[in-house]
């Protein structure tokens, strides 16, 4: 799979200076898909053949990674597998270098054939945003927190339905309501195998919450949504994630899910290192402001938001990017340490020694920003592939 990127020319990149502020521009030579040098050592070992890239003016940063994607641009996941690597492309355009397609709860033979589909690796050429593993959101949530998951699908915590599930089968990150009966014992074992477990669709109590982190549980599915609020008598699990070291919490920061004063509290508490910004995309990701049926589902496009016909949030629709943008904005947090929640903080989590940085070895996932933190070139393992 990789073979499509190193047969790509190098390509030397000048004159980016580094998020980090107060850094002199740089250069950064990109070949046989990774990082191949950074500095004075990029513009020696670049060879004549060399594609050049005058970056003046701009700012080198990771590619951004997103936990949490259900689709886009018309196409989702759970429904169609097959779309991630067509989303993927369309990701690349905003910044994104590589994403968790994720899968709602759904019958089994889904989740399995969305296995299938990312094991079976990207189409011949394929420049685009790389899909990490899956993220299987339930079957195991709670149907009183169920949101847009349907409830016939929902299922208690059972080995079995579980028993395929494993980075190596694609599976790198499993959402599961850490109060149904099993749920800690299946916790445990997904963690040991090396699942990124979270917590979400839950009524869990902060012990419950405690419990769950105990067993393994490394990650909050979208932090308040499809949980209790945070009660200063009854915490529950929102205070049991926020308040481990152990935890680092997903938000999505479109303004709606979460109002900004509680992004700004959230960033207080665990920032910059254990927030992690998602989008939660959806199909509607991408699409002009409208009325759409995508699925079964009719969704208003609008403003920002998606929102169901009676008029509850349907997911996220806001670019990554902007999401970064309003994370600063709400915080008052640099740009810089933004970005590092789309970045360092998802690729520590996942234990992708190979991003998330500007690190020469690591992968060539990196992207141009103007000042105005727009997304000027996108590169995939060492390619062009965006805007
Ligand atoms: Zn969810």
């Amino acid at each position: 799979m990789t073979s499509e990127a190193q047969t790509d020319p190098p390509i030397l990149i000048r004159g980016a200076r580094r998020l980090a502020a107060g850094d002199a521009p740089t250069s950064f030579l990109l070949a046989g898909g990774r990082i191949a040098a950074v500095g004075t050592e990029a513009d020696e070992a670049a060879p004549a053949g060399a594609r050049r890239v005058d970056a003046g003016g701009l700012s080198a940063a990771p590619g951004f990674i997103d936990l949490q994607v259900n689709g886009g641009f018309g196409r989702d996941f759970t429904a169609d597998p097959g779309a991630i690597w067509d989303v993927g492309i369309r990701l690349a355009e905003a910044g994104v270098t590589a994403f968790v397609p994720t899968i709602v709860s759904s019958p089994a033979e889904v989740a399995a054939h969305a296995r299938a589909t990312f094991a079976a690796g990207p189409p011949p050429g394929y420049g685009g945003a790389w899909p990490i593993g899956l993220h299987l959101e339930g079957p195991f949530l709670n149907p009183a927190k169920r949101g847009a998951h349907g409830e016939d699908h929902l299922r208690v915590p059972e080995p079995s339905l579980a028993a395929e599930w494993s980075p190596a089968t694609g599976v790198v990150m499993a959402t599961i309501a850490p109060e149904l009966p099993g749920a800690l014992a299946l916790i445990h074992d997904l963690a040991g195998r090396g699942i990124v477990v979270a917590a979400g669709h839950s009524l869990a109590t902060e012990d419950e919450g405690r419990a769950a982190i105990g067993a393994g549980v490394r990650y909050a599915t979208h932090l308040f949504n499809a949980m209790p609020p945070l009660d200063h008598h009854e915490p529950g699990l929102v205070a049991a994630l926020l308040s481990d070291r152990r935890v680092t919490v997903g938000l999505i920061a479109d303004g709606f899910h979460v109002a900004p004063s509680v992004v700004d509290l959230v960033w207080r508490l665990a920032g910059p290192g254990r927030v992690s910004i998602v989008t939660d995309a959806m199909a509607a990701l991408g699409m002009a402001d409208g009325r759409y049926v995508l699925g079964d589902r009719a969704v208003e496009v609008a403003d920002g938001t998606a929102r169901t016909p009676d008029g509850r949030l349907a997911g996220g629709v806001l670019p990554l990017l902007e999401s970064v943008r309003n994370l600063a904005r709400f915080t008052g947090c640099g740009i810089a340490e933004a970005v590092a929640a789309v970045t360092t903080t998802p690729a520590r989590l996942l234990a992708l020694t190979d991003r998330g940085s500007l690190n020469v070895g690591g992968l060539g996932d990196l992207v141009l920003l103007s000042d105005e933190l727009s997304v000027e070139m996108t590169f995939v393992r060492g390619r062009q592939v965006g805007p």
